[in-house]
């Protein structure tokens, strides 16, 4: 039977967490919204099934089996993949893509899209960060600063719930914080002999998207305070932690102005050379494949980066033929993420008399000390560092009662540290489109060639130099340092393709996220980002998300659009 309503004000493609923040803000503002979720629905509370089991309720006490691990090789990488998550994954042979250089993609096609399964770190961008393509002579100055964002990180703080100390950093700005998780007592003495160390190094407690101490904005969304379970993979019964599905979908929906469509494969965005804009979208149904076109005065797409790539570089036109708006020859490139190879382990002879209550679920961190204010090094930018102190089970061999309780006490104090560099977004780092390979619903496949160079090698080295000499001067031992040699994706926090910047010959949005050539078109994913900084995206995502919409929806109430 054909769909009666087709005809909408704005189309948001993507429910995840950026595709979450354009539905709730142009809903708010009054404008009829269709969101277009590939995925099935999953909805707050409900569709968590396995949210409250304990480990003996699952088949393999919650791992993976083998043969299911080779069926799956690309997410089964992914630290997340469980046996109570994978329901929130992609299926790798279901989904292909083709990976002309190593690229691990790790994907959740649902609606709430990734934002059920990401692990929740929120910082800011600073000034530096913004500023730093221009002042280092890479990618592009991006079109905005950070003045223009700063109002809007405050607006979608509030709304997501966001814990930290203010730490008066202006390289890692303060936001609107709930309070913050507390540092354990190890951690407090690293912190203190790594400050003392290092006076212009700073070491400070993760900032993330959990309700520690809910808002009446909070409870008004029907979510309440953490219980520092850590089963938030799982959906979170609390809506403890931020997720689209807890938080800005039921936003949108409260409203009345959402049509939320499931199944729905977006295919293309269709062009209309008389108007210059585009008129909608064409979708596959994911089961039925049959093909429908909806239209709407403005378009969102948030299918995130790599999918966002995919389907404006299949959007192809008389106008057009090489993908919307990319008259330049850019779209799909400069693509970039983040370095996560480098990992330190260290033993901490600490006091064995104290342990630490509850799940916390953020690390703490040092906000990135490498080419912040000034180039200083061989290679660009940096990286930031996250750590924590932990005291496991004891390795013990043995048999008896002594055994039983000697393995329920803790055992030493470890440390794991990890990096999370920027990397230099290149040409040569780009996806296109196959000739000759479609998915299932008849879409060319994405071919991904992304890779690392020498910049990213040079960082890792040095944070493995200073990671380890930072460990020692504060007292640690049996530091070992390691190279995961993951491939780019692993990190899951892919960017750029669509970048923004001041000029149509070099960039693909301006800096209201509009394609410059196809003014209706937003795109506020990773893939708008022109540069990729050190810090955790997904919150920058979410302020570009609501700016916006909020320019968009004025620009339709103004009739411009
Ligand atoms: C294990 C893990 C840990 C992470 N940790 C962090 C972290 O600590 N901090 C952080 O900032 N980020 C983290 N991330 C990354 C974070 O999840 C992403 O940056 C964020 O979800 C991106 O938002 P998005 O809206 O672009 O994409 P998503 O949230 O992935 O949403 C995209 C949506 O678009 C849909 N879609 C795709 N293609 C189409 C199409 N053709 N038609 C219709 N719909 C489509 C998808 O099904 C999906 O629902 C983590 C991710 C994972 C998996």
């Amino acid at each position: 039977m054909p769909e009666k309503n087709t005809q909408f004000d704005a189309i948001v493609i993507g429910s995840g967490i950026s595709g979450g923040w354009a539905a709730k803000e142009l809903c708010e503002k009054g404008l009829k919204t269709l969101v277009l979720e590939r995925g099935r629905n999953v909805v707050h509370q409900k569709d968590y099934p396995t949210a409250n089991f304990n480990p003996w309720d699952m088949p393999h006490r919650g791992k993976i089996p083998p043969p299911e691990l080779a069926f799956n090789p690309i997410v089964s990488k992914c630290y997340a993949y469980r046996e109570d998550t994978k329901h929130f994954f992609v299926n790798d042979k279901e989904h292909p893509y083709i990976q002309e250089k190593p690229f691990s993609w790790i994907r959740g096609y649902q609606v709430g899209g990734k934002s059920l399964l990401w692990a929740r770190q929120t910082q800011r961008w600073s000034k530096y960060d913004f500023e730093a393509p221009l002042r280092d002579g890479f990618a592009v100055d991006w079109p905005i600063r950070y003045k223009d964002i700063d109002a809007w990180y405050s607006y979608v703080e509030k709304f997501a719930g966001i814990s930290g100390n203010k730490d008066g950093l202006d390289i890692l700005p303060d936001g609107e914080f709930l309070p913050a998780w507390e540092m354990n007592c190890v951690e407090k003495i690293l912190q203190e002999k790594i400050m003392q160390a290092y006076p212009d190094r700073h070491v400070i407690q993760g900032r993330c998207a959990h309700l520690t101490e809910p808002t009446e904005e909070h409870l008004a969304q029907g979510r309440g305070q953490c219980m520092a379970r850590k089963l938030c993979e799982r959906g979170c019964p609390f809506g403890a932690y931020f997720s689209s599905n807890s938080s800005t979908i039921p936003a949108a929906e409260k409203t009345g102005n959402m049509v939320l469509k499931t199944n729905a494969v977006v295919e293309s965005i269709i062009y209309d050379d008389q108007t210059k804009k585009a008129t909608g979208v064409r979708v596959v149904d994911a089961i039925t494949k049959q093909v429908i076109v909806y239209s709407a005065k403005i378009i969102f797409v948030n299918a995130a980066c790599l999918n966002t790539n995919l389907i404006l570089l299949n959007s192809r036109s008389n106008r057009f033929p090489n993908g919307m708006g990319n008259d330049n020859g850019l779209l799909g490139k400069y693509i970039a993420f983040h370095n996560y190879r480098g990992n330190i382990s260290a033993q901490f002879n600490g006091p064995l008399d104290q342990y630490y209550y509850g799940r916390r679920p953020t690390q703490v961190m040092m906000p990135s000390f490498r080419n912040v204010l000034k180039q200083e090094t061989d290679f660009l930018r940096g990286y930031m560092v996250h750590f924590s102190a932990t005291r496991g089970r004891p390795r013990l061999d043995g048999v008896g009662a002594a055994f039983k309780d000697a393995i329920t006490e803790p055992g030493d104090w470890s440390i794991y540290m990890m990096m999370q560099g920027e990397t230099i977004p290149k040409e040569t780092n780009h996806v296109s489109l196959s000739k000759n390979e479609q998915d299932p619903w008849g879409i060319p496949q994405l071919i991904v060639s992304v890779d690392y160079d020498e910049n990213d090698e040079k960082l890792l080295q040095d944070f493995f130099n200073e990671g380890k000499a930072m460990l020692e001067k504060a007292g640690c031992t049996n530091i070992n340092t390691w190279d995961s040699k993951q491939a780019p994706g692993l990190d899951i926090h892919e960017m750029g393709g669509v970048r923004m910047g001041k000029d149509p010959k070099t960039s693909l949005l301006n800096e209201f996220n509009q394609l410059h050539l196809c003014k209706n078109i937003f795109v506020t994913d990773g893939a708008c980002m022109t540069s990729t900084g050190n810090q955790n995206p997904s919150l920058t995502f979410m302020a570009l998300t609501a700016r916006a919409a909020d320019y968009a929806a004025e620009q339709v109430k103004l009739g411009l659009l």
